[in-house]
């Protein structure tokens, strides 16, 4: 399948009171057509700000792209104006956020906002903008659709403003849908709603998704392939089932872990002790060697490299160096 997009080797810092905090150091990695990849990690793992730089959102200053490439259909939107990013944005690749309401402007009805895109970049006309609004509203499922087109944001339930959101972002047709955490302020029945909702969507239309979430069930529900980030790097990378039930990276154990299974009613669950770098000064060697129960002295001094474990599967991790002592993934990790 091809790529639609390829971020290689990107880095971004921001500047705070003196101190340079390295968000994202050197991450790399790819997008096909109609392929979800889900980004997970811990909060302030880089998920939200390597996201965010996709869509160029990272305010300069006091953020700083400082080194890397994001190649969407071969061009590097990190050398693109604003105003060429802007001709992107909601037309190419777009955005959906946890909340609506930080997207959605609450003085607007709903179909001025679904129109607006569509009048910029697809040139339609009033008219056939509300006529395709109507079909966008129907398509995710909002009922009464041409009543609804006309209402304010407050005038939605919340499952439905998230409905509405998808709707405007989807409203050109974007190579690109960009999720952030897009389920974690719903209710399960509504959160399987919107994961299905997506997924039917991306079938009928080929967008490809990067979903970005903590949560691990989200993940095994939608996603085709998953990058693990911890302290601003990307440490495992694989395809659902790789790092479902073959994890290398023992951050990724880690997650696992604490993931709530069936059988786990009454038993506490294992958080993963410590707490992340501190990205002022980040730690020279892999991120998570002050938590890692398997840290070495190698670990320390020194980040591993990826090991290529499979076509889709790699792992950055001391541990698969022929060197190093063989360690099992731990029971905990089975999901
Ligand atoms: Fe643990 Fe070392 Fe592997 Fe990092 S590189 S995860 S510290 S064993």
């Amino acid at each position: 399948m091809k790529k639609v997009l390829e971020v290689k080797d990107l880095s971004i810092s921001f500047e705070t009171y003196g101190a340079d905090v390295q968000a994202v150091r050197g991450v790399s990695f790819h997008l096909h057509e109609k392929e979800t990849l889900a980004i997970v990690g811990e909060s302030g793992s880089g998920k939200t700000v390597t996201a965010n730089s996709i869509m160029r959102l990272i305010p300069t200053p006091p953020g700083k792209y400082s080194g890397g490439t994001i190649l969407f259909e071969g061009e590097d939107l990190t050398q693109k104006s604003e105003k060429q990013m802007q001709n992107i944005r909601g037309k190419d690749i777009s955005m959906i956020f946890q909340d609506p309401m930080t997207s959605i402007n609450p003085t607007m009805r709903i179909g001025t906002q679904i129109a607006e895109g569509l009048i910029k970049h697809q040139k339609l006309s009033k008219k056939q903008a509300h006529m395709r609004g109507i079909e966008l509203l129907k398509l995710v499922g909002i009922p009464n659709p041409e009543t609804r087109i006309r209402q304010f944001p407050h005038q939605y339930s919340g499952g439905m403003r998230q409905r509405a959101m998808i709707a405007i972002a989807l409203a050109c047709n974007p190579k690109i849908l960009i999720a952030d955490e897009p389920t974690t302020a719903l209710d399960v029945t509504i959160q399987a709603q919107i994961l299905e909702l997506m997924r039917e969507i991306q079938e009928r239309t080929g967008t490809a998704i990067i979903l970005i979430t903590h949560d691990l069930g989200v993940v095994a529900n939608a996603a085709d392939r998953v990058a693990v980030m911890y302290g601003g790097k990307i440490v495992e990378t694989g395809n659902v089932d790789e790092i479902f039930y073959n994890p290398k990276h023992p951050y990724t154990w880690g997650l696992l872990g604490s993931m709530p299974k069936l059988d786990s009613r009454g038993k506490e669950l294992q958080a993963i002790p410590g707490s992340p770098p501190d990205l002022a000064d980040p730690p020279t060697g892999c991120p998570f060697v002050t938590r890692c129960p398997y840290a070495m002295k190698v670990c320390e001094a020194h980040m591993p490299e990826h090991t290529h474990l499979s076509k889709t599967q790699q792992t950055a991790c001391w541990l698969l160096d022929e060197r190093s002592p063989k360690v099992e993934k731990p029971e905990s990790a089975f999901v």
